[in-house]
């Protein structure tokens, strides 16, 4: 059973890989029951799993699952024929070997080749007159056994086995191999809200994608889930691969279109160069893996080359987890609150704003070590933690103001949310109303019926509920129309250029009155200058938050801002921020 724990992303891959392999099963019965071939396949422990109809006619009860191959070929015990078998199956290509045979006795051969897990045998009775019909059955077995089932490219054990050659070709005329490793972005997403056939097809459509973009000398494959692999060998490098790499990157911003809904899917990729990055396939994979994750945490969509300083980054990013783990309990968590205002002037709440103090490193801003905790499950607790600390410090505040906290994707996830809120708010003694949540839209793309019905709990509860960075993911409108939201948060990405951009000007506005339309208030983030201020303030937003307002504060700092508030207007912040 697949525990719920497990996270989505892994689920998503194994139902996805999961449907592959019974596709090729049901694929397989079929064969074996009809083939002519005297087709036979074994695990590692060289045991029978599966066999053509016709090998237990012929062999009769020597043929049983589980039965050892040398039970039903005793030839594999001389020792010839057993090392050219073992070569093929510790990894290297598809051979035929001559079976000893005693006098009278007709050749035989048996044409053995690797499989997923184990090996898969052919025996041929007349050596060099099969028939075309035979040919081409071997053929399509050949295919089966190398490639991937939904998307036709090679799979993960055809990827093994030309990578160590490739490795083992290095020298001479063939000086580098480069290995190009391929990650989609967002593609749980696409799995998560528009279903498992929609995710087999956006596999199909991105292979289709990374092949168009080959040229002689690349290979192309499905390494597993929504992860491909691009071999290239005798090329001129590092430059053939980058090159490769912004192609493959570019071929991915056009959406694809699935069900008529054009769905954007991004490309990461990590490269990595053998004999420099790894002299065995293992290394070089790991390298590349490396060099994958940096182009994940550099903003997606891109691709990286390994270097070795990526070590180093991993290196402390596993310093990081390990003590992220005590963090809590240490007392190196707390919390800035950032004011948000109601124009001109007045301070309506503060947003809490979550910072870690490490005792080495100093304070680590939230960006760095979130995401750290919610992949390792640490977030659920943290936030509870977060939620009720802020309720305790918004208590010391007057009772007319709010305090808005960031929910995580986990914390929606673990299925408690609501009773943790009731719990705190009731357990601290703070009105609901005084309490605002902030969600991304990457919360809305989980389990999205779930995530309904948590809101509207929430919001049956009073409490206030924010879509926080609007307009930098998926900005769908139809959450708008489906989530009861109070307010929604423009990204600071947009206000960042309102002076110089029409384009901003033109998305803030928009944004403003389509919001109003729907009866939620709007606040502009990151507002950093009087400029910006007077602009939306012009335009009819409602509450600005930012650096020109108000920096995030300190706990005992918050007490002496509302007591100076409200300043004489904007002019007043101007001349602060002057003072500063
Ligand atoms: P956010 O919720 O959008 O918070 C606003 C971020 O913008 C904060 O960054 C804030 O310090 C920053 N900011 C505010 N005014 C300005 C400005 O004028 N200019 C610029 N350049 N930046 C400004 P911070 O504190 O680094 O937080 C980053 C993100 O981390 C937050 O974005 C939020 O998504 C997340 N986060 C913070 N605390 C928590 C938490 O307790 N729980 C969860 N789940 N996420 C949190
Ligand atoms: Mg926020
Ligand atoms: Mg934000």
């Amino acid at each position: 059973m697949r525990s719920e724990a497990s996270g989505v992303g892994t689920q998503n891959e194994e139902s996805s890989s999961s449907d592959d392999s019974r596709a090729g099963e049901a694929l397989l019965a079929n064969l074996l029951a009809n083939t002519t071939e005297l087709l036979s396949f074994y695990d590692s422990d060289f045991r029978l799993t599966h066999y053509a109809a016709r090998l237990k006619r012929l062999y009769g009860g020597a043929v049983v699952p589980g039965a050892a191959i040398w039970e039903i070929y005793p030839s594999f015990l001389d020792t010839r024929c057993r090392d050219e078998f073992l070569r093929v199956f510790q990894g290297g290509s598809a051979a035929s070997i001559d079976l000893p045979r005693s006098s009278g006795e007709a050749p035989r051969s048996v044409f053995v080749f690797g499989t997923a897990d184990g090996v898969g045998i052919i025996e041929s009775r007349e050596q060099g007159e099969r028939s075309a019909a035979q040919e081409q059955e071997h053929m399509i077995l050949l295919h089966q056994a190398t490639h991937d089932v939904l998307t036709g490219l090679q799979n993960r054990r055809r990827f093994g086995e030309r990578l160590q050659q490739a490795l083992a070709a290095i020298g001479g005329s063939q000086p580098k191999a480069a290995l190009l490793q391929i990650d989609l972005d967002d593609f749980k997403a696409v799995n998560d809200t528009l279903g498992h056939g929609a995710g087999d097809t956006l596999l199909q459509l991105a292979a289709g994608r990374i092949r168009d973009a080959l040229e002689d000398g690349d290979s192309a494959y499905r390494y597993a889930g929504d992860e491909f692999a691009v071999i290239q060998l005798g090329k001129e490098q590092p430059a053939e691969a980058e090159r490769l790499a912004t192609s493959l990157v570019n071929a991915f911003k056009d959406p694809f279109v699935i069900n008529g809904i054009p769905v954007f899917v991004g490309s990461s990729i990590g490269i990595a160069f053998g004999p420099e990055h790894g002299t065995d396939g293992e290394q070089l994979m790991k390298a590349a893996d490396i060099a994958l994750y940096a182009a994940k945490t550099d903003g997606r969509g891109c691709a990286r080359t390994f270097n070795r300083s990526m070590l180093l980054l991993l290196e402390q990013r596993e310093n990081l987890r390990r003590s992220l783990r005590t963090a809590l309990e240490r007392g190196e968590l707390y919390l800035d609150y950032q004011p948000l205002i109601r124009p001109p002037s007045s301070v309506i709440g503060f947003e809490a704003l979550l910072r870690w103090r490490h005792p080495e490193i100093g304070i680590i801003p939230p960006g760095v070590f979130i995401p750290i905790a919610e992949a390792d499950g640490l977030m659920d607790e943290i936030g509870r933690w977060v939620l009720e600390q802020a309720c305790r410090q918004a208590l010391a505040w007057p009772s007319a103001l709010t305090v808005a906290v960031n929910l995580s994707p986990a914390q929606f996830l673990s299925g408690s949310l609501t009773d943790t809120v009731a719990q705190i708010i009731d357990a601290v003694g703070i009105r609901a109303e005084r309490l605002e949540l902030e969600i991304t839209e990457t919360v809305l793309l989980e389990k999205t019926i779930d995530n309904i019905d948590t809101l509207n709990t929430l919001n049956v509860l009073g409490i206030r509920i924010s879509l926080d960075d609007f307009g930098t993911y998926y900005s769908s409108l139809s959450y708008l129309k489906n989530f009861p939201f109070d307010t929604l948060k423009i990204d600071q990405y947009f206000i960042a250029d309102l002076e110089t951009d029409l384009k901003s000007q033109t998305i803030v506005r928009s944004i403003i009155s389509l919001a109003h339309g729907l009866g939620i208030s709007v606040t502009a983030e990151g507002v950093e200058t009087s400029a910006q201020a007077r602009w939306l303030i012009k335009e009819n937003c409602d509450y600005l938050q930012g650096n020109f307002m108000g920096r995030p504060l300190g706990s005992e700092a918050t007490g002496d801002f509302i007591r100076r508030s409200p300043p004489k207007g904007l002019e007043a912040m101007e001349e602060s921020n002057r003072a500063r």
